[in-house]
């Protein structure tokens, strides 16, 4: 090698990794990183970092621009870690989330190329990529001459770059922004500092319905309940709670109410010294507890994808969950709801269902709905949009998605929408004991998405449609819904077991769950890890799971680990405890 650190090199960049890098190489061969190059760039950079075999630099100056490189619309893309790809086209964004759901589907997921491509259809773009959010989050710090700032983080830091008008974030911000900072200067109110845990005002959320144009502001405080405080319940509205620390509360009310759609202002409180940013907390000061929106139902099937005339309404309050970008979450529900293939007749699972925006979509067309969820707040705010919108077939439960579910029929069709690290094993474990006939999988990490898809197909799942949307323009991360059938085939003996309440997991008779024979062959084997895969490996090989795994012959070609004779000795010796063989 023979690059050093610091050096400047040309670099000639063939494309953009997972997290939004840059891929190039110097004239001699050798790999770097660079973060805001684009692919189809010649560019000068720096070396920052070197590995054995790689490393990383930093963008001096482009050479000759890549035909997809485009002038980046905010002048701190380079600072703030919010976006990544503002340089690239939004064509070529479109066409990079494609291959990064692709590649980490044969890559992480073990299919093979066509079988993603026979699958695969064409990403769900947006029509303007920029001011698309409908939550913001600003961090509130103080800078170098010590006035009250507010901003974003830069890059992989907690430093402030400050700045009130976010290109992705809607404009009212701006003005927002300027009155709550105008306020805190005058009257000399501290910002939180990360480091002392000293400091009132930690973060500012505001949040817009796109449809009612309703908008929300929550100050979120470095402070304890105070004795008023903690009288005043839960999102309670009405009389206003008086902030004495926040020192002329009503000028700030009375400045902020002046804004369009103003809807509802609230403190929320948190003196946990952690990244998290909201507090468990929250107090009306003025006007509503919570603002609405509505997510129309749109046909997938049209171009431009048109309204059907269904519509729903949600509310939202500071701490509920709820997708940030509005006109795309229409796309992809409509299309969750598309994928579902419902008829009118089925019982669908929604697990991980928030606030239940999706489980109230699939309700329109489902006999019924149960969507789990693990956050009590969601759950009742579930159970309140349900009959808001007067939706009486869907049911909410608080719990982990597949915890038994005592008093829920069998699935038809399961649908999962799990946060980034994806689904948990007992969920997939419920899943595949209950082996519904259809799965929806809507994912916001398509490495997890690739992961859990891998040991879905395992159980004799097949993938059929599989299809991106773009919810998050300017940066790396992009939504993908998969439709996944059970293979019923006839060639294989098939056993008819319709479990009835709660009858399945611990309670199957001669049975052990993946987790008890995990757990197991760890008790017994010196702490020996087996991993779900290799279990099913096993269970196949005895006939044990009933209908076989139609993609296990795809799988083995797309070469999926297979179980080593340890473990295959270990697994066995558990099914033998659990009298399965
Ligand atoms: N489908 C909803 C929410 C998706 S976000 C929507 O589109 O709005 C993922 C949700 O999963 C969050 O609400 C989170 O609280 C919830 N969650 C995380 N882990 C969970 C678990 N183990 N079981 C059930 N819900 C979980």
């Amino acid at each position: 090698m023979n690059v050093q650190k610091n050096d400047i090199v040309t670099v000639t960049i063939e494309d953009i990794e997972n997290d939004g890098l840059g891929i190039g190489r110097t004239n001699e061969g050798f790999t770097l990183f660079v973060k805001d190059a684009v692919m189809g760039d010649t560019v000068q950079a720096k070396i920052l970092k070197l590995k054995k075999n790689y490393g990383f630099a930093k963008l001096e100056k482009v050479v000759t621009p890549s035909p997809f490189r485009v002038q980046p619309p905010c002048p701190f893309h380079r600072q703030c870690g919010g976006c990544q790809l503002q340089a690239l086209s939004y064509e070529k964004q479109l066409m990079y989330k494609q291959a990064k759901i692709r590649n980490n589907l044969i890559r992480i997921g073990g299919f093979s190329p066509d079988c993603i491509d026979a699958c695969m259809e064409s990403i769900v773009g947006m029509e303007n990529p920029l001011r698309y959010r409908n939550k913001a989050q600003y961090p509130v710090g103080t800078d170098r001459e010590g006035r009250i700032v507010a901003g974003f983080y830069a890059g992989r830091t907690h430093t402030i770059v400050p700045n009130t008008d976010c290109l992705l974030e809607t404009e009212e911000n701006r003005e927002i922004l300027q009155i709550i900072l105008d306020h805190l200067r005058r009257h000399h109110i501290s910002a939180y500092d990360e480091n002392t845990g000293k400091g009132l005002v930690r973060h500012i959320l505001i949040r817009k319905g796109f449809t009612s144009r309703e908008i929300m502001v929550c100050l979120i405080l470095n402070h304890r309940p105070v004795k008023k405080l903690t009288q005043a319940s839960f999102h309670k509205p009405g009389a206003p709670v008086d902030f004495s620390f926040l020192e002329k509360q009503n000028e700030l009310l009375q400045k902020l109410s002046q804004v369009e759609g103003m809807t509802s202002v609230s403190v929320n409180l948190n003196t946990e010294r952690t990244n998290v940013i909201m507090g468990k907390e929250v107090y009306t000061i003025w006007g509503k507890p919570a603002i609405s929106d509505t997510i129309h139902v749109r046909d997938m099937t049209k171009p431009g994808y048109p309204f059907t005339g269904k519509e729903l309404t949600f509310s939202i309050s500071p701490l509920s969950f709820y997708q940030v970008n509005p006109v795309q979450t229409e796309k992809l529900y409509s299309l969750a709801l598309e994928f579902a293939g419902l008829t009118g007749r089925e019982t669908v699972w929604d697990l991980y269902c928030g606030i239940g925006t999706i489980s109230l979509f699939l309700a329109q067309r489902a006999g019924k709905v149960y969507g789990v969820e693990v956050i009590p707040q969601a759950v009742s705010d579930a159970r309140i949009n349900a009959e808001r919108n007067g939706i009486k077939n869907a049911e909410f439960f608080l719990g982990k998605a597949g915890e038994p579910l005592e008093t829920a029929g069998h699935p038809d069709v399961i649908v999962v929408d799990p946060p980034r690290k994806g689904c948990d094993e007992i969920c997939l474990n419920t899943i595949w004991h209950m082996q519904p006939d259809k799965i929806v999988y809507v994912s916001c990490d398509s490495a997890t998405l690739a992961r859990d898809l891998k040991i879905l197909c395992g159980g004799g799942y097949e993938i059929k449609r599989i299809r991106g949307v773009d919810q998050f323009g300017m940066t790396v991360h992009v939504e993908t819904v998969v439709q996944l059938y059970h293979q019923k085939s006839t060639e294989y003996f098939h056993v008819d077991y319709e479990p009835k309440n709660g009858d399945y997991l611990d309670k199957m008779p001669a049975t052990a769950t993946y987790r008890e024979i995990k757990q197991w062959v760890y008790d017994n084997y010196n702490g020996m890890k087996v991993s779900s895969l290799y279990v099913a490996q096993i269970k196949q090989k005895y006939g044990i799971i009933e209908r076989e795994c139609y993609n296990k012959r795809k799988l083995e070609n797309a070469r999926v680990p297979q179980c080593p004779s340890d473990k295959k000795a270990a697994i066995e010796a558990a099914l033998k405890h659990f009298k399965m063989i």
